[in-house]
């Protein structure tokens, strides 16, 4: 396999951590994205991808920061082949209590930060002639949610950023593609009250909790050189919780 450049953003969180390790396990030279860490939290992540992947600070919701850290990558490794839009925050509140500034960082941080990248980073696929994007999306955007409209607006729109981006990059080698992970043993979700994740089990037929290493192995599976001919596609990860044709 030729060894590609990997970008994963929110590189250093719960499924990020898994999505870098996934892609160094199959040749890709990974590039983590996240915002500033701490000390602490930077060694755990070299030990959980085994010293493996690059670390670049950078904020995706600044415009600005987003165009620098792909010129970064590109200059430092020679190309940017594979970029995964995976930072992803909550705001949660019922609609008629959710403030702008709520809806906004929301909408920045989950959808337009990967406008921007994608924007960024496509224009050196396409001179290569080869890419791979994959958005991870959110069941809560197949099916909405309560509490989370901001939430699920920006994980909708963000499979609506990918059918469109992979019309019009089809004929350049790229493929982008969502993930939408179902509900995952991860920082986010151990922040759900108790109560609402025991019922939110109970309505996964697979019965337990996703790993972020199953949804790792289907980002990894989207990356492949030879899954040229899936694109605009979007692969639930969710245990069957929600099921659609
Ligand atoms: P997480 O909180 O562990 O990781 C998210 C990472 O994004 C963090 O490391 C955070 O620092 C980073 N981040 C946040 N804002 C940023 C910014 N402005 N610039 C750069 N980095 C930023 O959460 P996770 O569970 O690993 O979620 C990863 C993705 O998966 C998110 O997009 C989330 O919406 C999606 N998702 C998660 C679940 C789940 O159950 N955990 C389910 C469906 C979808």
């Amino acid at each position: 396999m030729t060894p590609r450049i990997a970008l994963v953003t929110g590189g250093i969180g719960g499924l990020g951590t898994a999505i870098c390790r996934a892609l160094t396990e199959t040749g890709h030279t990974v590039v983590a994205t996240d915002l500033p860490a701490d000390a602490a939290r930077l060694q755990a992540f070299s030990e959980a991808t085994a010293g493996a992947v690059h670390f670049e600070p950078a904020d995706v919701a600044d415009d600005g920061q987003c165009a620098a850290l792909v010129a970064r990558v590109q200059a430092r490794f020679g190309a940017l082949d594979v970029l995964i839009n995976n930072a992803g925050i909550t705001r949660d509140a019922t609609l008629r209590k959710m403030d702008l500034g709520q809806w906004n960082a929301v909408l920045q941080v989950n959808l337009t930060s990967a406008f921007q990248l994608c924007h960024y980073a496509v224009q050196g696929m396409v001179a290569r002639g080869y890419g791979r994007i994959v958005n991870i999306s959110s069941v809560s955007g197949q099916t909405g949610n309560f509490g989370q409209a901001n939430y699920a607006a920006a994980k909708a729109g963000l499979h609506g950023l990918t059918m469109s981006l992979a019309r019009e990059v089809a004929a350049k080698g790229i493929t982008v593609n969502s993930v939408s992970p179902g509900y995952v043993r991860t920082p986010m979700t151990a922040a759900m009250p108790q109560a609402v994740l025991d019922k939110t089990l109970a309505a996964v037929p697979v019965g337990r909790l996703g790993e972020p290493a199953d949804i790792a192995r289907a980002v990894r599976f989207l990356c492949e050189e030879d899954a040229g001919y899936i694109t605009g596609a979007n692969l639930p990860v969710n245990g069957g919780l929600y099921m659609s044709f």
